[in-house]
């Protein structure tokens, strides 16, 4: 927990969120700025900044991300369709917020990386 941190005030409670899944682990919300007509943010409840400070033993958080995103890609029905999911890590990838998270975007054609 990082008392600066606005995704560990979302896991906490202390700031409001369109909750989709949540478990002992992971928390899945509404992106508060969609960029597609489903746009997700999946988050470890543990703070860890970026993916390069997930120790190794512990990288089965991962694991439990990936199952969280499987629900989640079911109830908003983008599963068969198609969806993309994205980890930012630092600022040349677009990072912002230094809580390690998932964006799960569907619900329109994505096009290609870029
Ligand atoms: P990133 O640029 O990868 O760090 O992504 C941060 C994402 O968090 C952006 O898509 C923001 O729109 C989103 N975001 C910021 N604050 C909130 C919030 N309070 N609730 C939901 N999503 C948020
Ligand atoms: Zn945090």
């Amino acid at each position: 927990m990082d008392s600066e941190c606005i995704f560990c005030k979302i896991a906490k409670g202390d700031i409001p969120a369109k909750k989709i899944y949540e478990d002992d682990h992971v928390l899945a919300f509404h992106d508060i700025n969609p960029v597609a007509p489903t746009h997700i943010i999946v988050i470890p409840k543990k703070h860890f900044p970026t993916l390069n400070d997930v120790p190794e033993k512990e990288l089965n958080i991962l694991s439990k991300i990936y199952a969280a995103i499987q629900k989640v890609v079911q109830t908003t029905k983008i599963a068969n369709k198609g969806y993309r999911t994205i980890l930012n890590t630092n600022k040349e990838a677009g990072q912002e917020i230094f809580h390690m998270h998932f964006h799960v975007l569907g619900g329109r054609p994505l096009g290609t990386m870029g």
